[in-house]
């Protein structure tokens, strides 16, 4: 990862900030790299900081490594509720600030054509990884590659920045707990049916209950 690092403009603020990624979820993929330079044009399109309450939602029209990318530069997180995934298996994000009502998304364009001076290389771990041949050490390194030709890339090279309309994405819901009328256990109100003779039940318990 040293290189990357080392070589990039903005040196220093990237390895702290891009170390800190990695740190969160474990290694360095093309994936992270897509939600880390997403965060980053976002943080400058929209003037915004890392997000400590609900201020910034992410929209991640997938369910990939970028996600973590998000999570850990724009504070838009699993457990505050300002990150919806829509499963779309799309390389696409928006990123919105409520209080400057500005949304933006972003598309990924392009697909990887390696032509850096590895090309050898990683034209062989394709072939590898694509035939199921791959060992672990060779599929990571594919990735580190992969994560270094977007690096090396414009952002406007991979991705389509398109402004768009700003609708409020509600507030993550909170609602009081009541013991479902089964199991017994707290269960956020909200999110229960109503079982037998109307009592509010969990859903595992009317799973269970219907099977
Ligand atoms: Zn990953
Ligand atoms: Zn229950």
């Amino acid at each position: 990862m040293g290189n990357i690092l080392k070589n990039d403009k903005a040196e220093t603020e990237i390895s702290l900030d891009l170390k800190q990624c990695v740190a969160f979820h474990g290694h360095l993929c093309p994936g992270l790299v897509y939600g880390y330079v997403v965060a980053k044009e976002s943080i400058r399109l929209l003037g915004i900081k890392r997000s400590t309450d609900e201020e910034v939602v992410a929209v991640c029209e997938n369910d990939s490594c970028a996600v973590d990318g998000l999570q850990v530069m724009l504070g838009t997180t699993a457990g505050k509720g300002n990150l919806i995934i829509k499963d779309y298996g799309k390389n696409a994000y928006t990123v919105i600030n409520r209080s400057k009502e500005k949304a933006y998304r972003f598309s990924r364009i392009t697909s990887y054509n390696y032509s850096g001076k590895n090309a050898d290389e990683f034209n062989k771990l394709e072939k590898a990884v694509s035939e199921g041949t791959a060992s672990e050490q060779q599929r990571l390194r594919q990735k580190y590659l992969k994560a270094v030709d977007l690096f090396s890339r414009p952002f406007d090279e991979v991705f389509f920045t398109k402004e768009v309309e700003f609708s409020m994405p509600p507030y993550a819901p909170l609602a009081p707990s009541v013991a479902c009328a089964i199991c017994g256990e707290m269960t956020m109100k909200t999110k229960m049916v109503p079982g037998k003779g109307g009592r509010l039940i969990c859903i595992p318990c009317s799973n269970m209950t219907a099977s």
